[in-house]
């Protein structure tokens, strides 16, 4: 069987910089699964899609034509990869994360990373829904203040403009309907080792996600 290696986290935890790490050291390809949610968002403002319009956003994701390539992420052969990190996709993202025809349309494509010689992958329901047989299952977090300060440093160096105290906002907002939602809400699994980051460099993360799969 190929193994999974599961973390899952609120937004700018800073799970996806240690999952491709930890892919990177072991070797194993990458999933940022919020990157589908993030190409859905983005792809519905594109052709004009309303964000609950169910049925059409399933279609959408079912069908997007994306291609990750290392660090970049290209949708429709346009390169996304920046635009994706906004805070307005993101917020997208959450809102189309909620409907069920939308999580299943992307269930497979998730499904279709799993190759030798193994997956590192990040998101909200990896552990409990996509790979429930994963190897590990973490769930990496850290404040909310923290995150906000995380998410402002990644935007300042892609140039982006950003003010702290509507990031901190934002990410409330959306850790507040994450957590709400009914269909594979936001919170740690049962059988997720919480990985707490506010005071942890990111080699430290990465050695103790690589520390739990060596165990
Ligand atoms: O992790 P990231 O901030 O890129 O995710 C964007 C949004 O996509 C999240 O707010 C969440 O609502 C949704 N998401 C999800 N399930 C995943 C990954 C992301 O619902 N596995």
């Amino acid at each position: 069987d190929i193994p999974v290696i599961a973390i899952d986290g609120p937004s700018a935890s800073g799970k996806g910089t240690v999952a491709a790490l930890v892919a990177q050291a072991l070797g194993f390809h990458y999933l940022d699964s919020g990157a589908l949610y993030r190409l859905t968002a983005l792809a519905a403002q594109k052709h004009a899609i309303a964000l609950d319009d169910e049925a059409a956003l399933a279609q959408l994701a079912r069908n997007l034509k994306v291609r990750f390539d290392r660090n970049e992420i290209w949708l429709d052969d346009e390169r996304v990869s920046d635009e994706l990190r906004t805070e307005i996709i993101g917020n997208g993202a959450s809102k189309v994360a909620a409907l069920p025809a939308v999580r299943s349309a992307l269930l497979e494509r998730q499904h279709a990373f799993r190759l030798a010689p193994g997956l590192v992958t990040d998101g909200r329901d990896m552990g409990s829904v996509v790979f429930p047989d994963a190897a590990v299952k973490i769930f990496l977090t850290a404040s909310a203040e923290e995150r906000a300060q995380r998410r402002y440093k990644q935007l300042m160096e892609k140039g982006f403009s950003a003010n702290l105290t509507n990031l901190l906002e934002e990410l409330r907002e959306r850790d507040a309907r994450d957590a709400a939602r009914s269909i594979a809400p936001l919170k740690q699994g049962a059988d997720a080792t919480l990985l707490e980051t506010t005071h942890l460099t990111i080699d430290q993360a990465v050695a103790s996600v690589l520390a739990s799969y060596q165990a």
